[in-house]
């Protein structure tokens, strides 16, 4: 052991006051579902990639607000058509590798897909480092710099000083149309009702086999709102088998634009999942008696701003399963609409229903250079609900990605759509389902101790 200790300090004072210059061919704002997806393909492609994020890790909703499960990816039914691939494919073939990691469930609509939040936060970690893309991350963006229909670059602010980022494209994969809004191009918001976002919490050391069935739980909420002062009654709490943990989704915050308002209402969520919580306690003692919180999500938001594009998509066309011209994503997940305090509207559709999202959803009508991907591409209130799960954004960022490659220095709205079409004909066109796999004993055994 060495007896020395180092002691040596220097004194410096703030000199350079300019913000560093970055430039890159794509780059993407917002590094959730859509906006990784976007930078992998980008990068796939050989683009030159900057991927920014205010928050100081990737991942977006999908891994820091703690969502869970990826819906929207499988066809309804139980054949196993998966709608989406790239990314998704990539992510599905390595975590379904390592046991216990994510799992798939049919249930007798939709399909899901359950994962581990911490394998899908790493995943997507190594995935962009192996990529060569350039991350920024805690960056705020600030100011959209425009030249005619072009955006010419974008202004950061981060903890460690201020950036400036050129780039031939850009994606706003932000959620909340930020860098269109920025941009100064009209957007979209709820005209008479606010959609609710959620706290997600997760609870450890419960006891799988006595968890409640959701009617059950709906019909006990419903009675005891008063008694414990829950403000919603339709609640979404499933188990990760094998772990003794349940993830919840029971309450209705919330997720204004506004900064104050915004911190008041993430303070009040915690609050309301405390009660959830407390509640779960009490009346399931045999099932959440000795559970603990373990982790709180950052908050859950749905719906809050959005772009407007070439073409909005409508709940007629979500429900004809309108097919398009430039279609470049698909999914069926149910209208899923979270516009009341108590409730949520739940409408499914068909075995064999499909509804599209075409490429004039994510083009604002007045730039050339930005495609919008994730949960704020134009759609009405109805049809964004069933577009903004993870599934379809997925597929949305690999689109904005492609379309951008196409573009180059041109026009989004003018690129070959024979050439986009051929590029995601994957997630337009292709049927090949997979097995129906229900989770077994061994991987429930896997899974508990991949945990340990
Ligand atoms: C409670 C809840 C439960 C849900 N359940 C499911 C589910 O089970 N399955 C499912 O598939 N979907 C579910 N969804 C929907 C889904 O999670 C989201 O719609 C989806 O994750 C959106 O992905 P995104 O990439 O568009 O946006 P986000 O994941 O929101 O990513 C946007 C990113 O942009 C960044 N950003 C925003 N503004 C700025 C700025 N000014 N500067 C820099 N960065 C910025 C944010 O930090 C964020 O990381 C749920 C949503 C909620 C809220």
């Amino acid at each position: 052991m060495a007896d020395h200790v180092e002691t040596g300090t220097k004194t410096l004072r703030r000199e350079n006051k300019l913000a560093q210059q970055v430039s890159g061919d794509i780059c993407v704002v917002g590094a959730g579902s859509a906006g990784i997806s976007a930078a992998l393909e980008a990068a796939r492609l050989g683009r030159k990639v900057i991927l920014v994020d205010g928050l100081p890790t990737l991942g977006g909703q999908m891994v820091n607000s703690i969502i869970g499960t990826f819906c929207g990816l499988f066809a309804n039914g139980t054949h196993g058509i998966q709608f989406t691939y790239g990314m998704a494919e990539d992510m599905l073939r390595d975590l379904e590798k390592v046991p216990g990691m994510i799992y798939r469930r049919h249930g007798p609509v939709t399909t899901v897909v359950y994962y581990d939040e911490v394998a899908v936060g790493r995943w997507t970690e190594e995935a962009v480092r192996k990529a060569g893309i350039t991350v920024v991350l805690g960056a705020v963006l600030r100011n959209v710099n425009m030249d005619g229909r072009r955006v010419k670059s974008i202004d950061l602010a981060t903890r460690y000083g201020d950036m400036t980022i050129s780039a031939t494209g850009f994606v706003d994969a932000s959620g909340d149309a930020t860098l269109t809004w920025l941009a100064g191009l009209p957007c979209r918001e709820s005209a008479n009702r606010q959609v609710h976002g959620t706290q997600m919490v997760v609870l450890e050391n419960i006891v799988e086999d006595k968890h409640p069935e959701r009617t059950e739980l709906t019909a006990r909420m419903t009675e005891k709102a008063k008694q414990y002062n829950l403000k919603r009654t339709s609640p979404v709490s499933f188990v990760i088998p094998g772990r003794g943990i349940a993830v919840l989704n029971m309450t209705h915050t919330d997720t204004p634009l506004e900064p104050l308002a915004a911190a008041r209402s993430q303070l009040e969520g915690k609050a309301q999942a405390d009660i959830a919580v407390d509640f779960l306690r009490k009346e399931y003692p045999e099932c959440f008696g000795n559970s603990r919180v373990r982790a709180y999500g950052n908050p859950g938001i749905r719906q809050t701003r959005w772009i407007v594009g070439r073409h909005q998509l409508t709940i007629d066309e979500v429900r004809n399963g309108t097919h398009f011209e430039d279609s470049v994503a698909r999914t069926a997940w149910p209208v899923e609409l979270h516009d009341s305090d108590k409730g949520y509207v739940w409408q499914t559709f068909p075995e064999d229903h499909v509804h599209y999202i075409p490429l004039g959803s994510l083009t604002p009508a007045d730039a050339d250079n930005i495609v919008a991907a994730g949960r704020c591409i134009d759609a009405d209130l109805a049809a964004l609900s069933s577009v903004r799960v993870m599934g379809p954004c997925i597929a949305m960022g690999a689109a904005a990605a492609q379309a951008l490659d196409l573009a180059g220095s041109g026009s989004v709205h003018q690129i070959d759509l024979n050439s986009l079409k051929k590029r995601v004909h994957d997630n337009i066109e292709r049927k090949d389902g997979q097995q129906k796999r229900e989770m077994t004993k061994e991987d429930m055994r896997h899974m508990s101790e991949a945990h340990r």
